[in-house]
């Protein structure tokens, strides 16, 4: 077993609503059994109060315990840590990728087969357009040329995001959709949906702050667009108690700790009648090919992580043109470009 901490290099400045990076720290590790390598991923989350450290620490703890046990059943080991309490969502999802990996190249199947899940013909993610200036996002809405849905990030201020999505709507018919992060008000978000649904976008992720469950449901019951929650919704946990506020639940490996519990998380929205999108962070190809395997079973996606970075440390699936293709290949299918990862 081994860990490693990584820096991922974006290509261009990455602008959210409270944020903008220029790079983050992903965390790899690798588990070794029966002559075979499983890899494992996860992207800290500062705002969910993670440091690679950290995850570093849980990854290690764990790791051990598993490959004293019997690493083919993953369920009873995701549990078991998550009963344990000591790894967040990110440090959870690399051990579990890492043993869905490893099972999946031991049995010589890929994952997507090993889960029973059949992919779908045609697999298409949205491309990210960070916030910047007006001139800049529209340069990135050029430049994003290949990728037929688009996933426009706002909510810093409100009046340059109606501005930027009426200039987009200028040069774009394409599908888009909206992502506030959580960066609006009540009222904000009141004036500018409206105005977003005017101009043909999809749907809107996380338009207020989390926690605020309450003015979200009031949104929800007004809004012209589907409203989907993710800053609100880590695990399948929270699934339950915010089904009167929103259409739909953006499950990210990162947040919910891995392909198990996303599958626990989309049988459970598709009972409760919500509509599901898996989305990511910034990851590297190794994480984002973990998430197209169970891609299938989503609505709608957002994988486009790997994208976004100009160092990717792995080769894996890769949206061109906004498509996923899924190899035939054992285990996520996923290589690292670098020897000894
Ligand atoms: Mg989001």
């Amino acid at each position: 077993m081994r860990t490693r901490q990584y820096e991922l290099k974006l290509k261009r400045p990455f602008g959210l609503a409270r944020s903008v990076s220029l790079s983050r720290t992903a965390v790899f590790c690798r588990l070794d059994a029966q002559g075979v390598s499983g890899f494992g991923e996860a992207a800290p989350s500062q705002y969910y109060g993670e440091t690679p450290e950290a995850v570093v620490r849980a990854i290690e703890r764990h790791a051990s315990e598993i490959l004293d046990g019997d690493i083919f059943y993953i369920r009873d080991i995701m549990e078991k840590i998550k009963t344990a309490g000591n790894a967040t969502g990110s440090a959870q999802a690399a051990l579990d990728m890492a043993l869905y990996d490893l099972v999946g190249k031991i049995l010589n199947i890929p994952v997507y087969k090993l889960l029973g899940i059949k992919p779908k013909e045609m697999l298409l993610t949205s491309y990210t357009i960070g916030i910047d200036t007006i001139d800049v996002m529209l340069d990135k809405v050029n430049e994003a040329r290949e990728f037929p849905i688009l996933k426009i990030k706002m909510g810093r201020d409100v009046e340059q995001d109606i501005v930027v999505m009426q200039e987009i709507r200028k040069i774009t018919d394409k599908v888009i959709r909206v992502d506030a992060n959580g960066g609006w008000t009540l009222k904000e978000a009141k004036k500018c949906i409206p105005l977003l649904a005017d101009l043909g976008v999809e749907y809107v992720e996380q338009p207020l702050d989390r926690g605020k469950l309450k003015e979200t449901a009031e949104l929800k019951n007004w809004s012209p667009l589907p409203i989907f929650l993710d800053e609100d919704v880590h695990t399948s946990k929270d699934v339950i108690e915010l089904t009167d506020a929103c259409h739909g639940i953006n499950i990210k490996l990162m947040k919910c700790g891995g392909i198990t519990e996303a599958l626990r998380m989309v049988e459970l929205a598709k009972s409760l009648g919500l509509k599901t999108m898996l989305g990511c962070m910034i990851e590297s190809s190794l994480a984002i090919s973990a998430g197209a395997h169970i891609a299938s079973l989503m609505d709608y996606l957002d994988l486009d992580g790997n994208l976004l970075i100009e160092n990717d440390p792995f080769i894996g699936v890769r949206a061109l043109g906004g498509e996923i293709k899924l190899a035939d290949q054992p285990g996520l299918g996923v290589l690292p470009k670098e020897t000894p990862f």
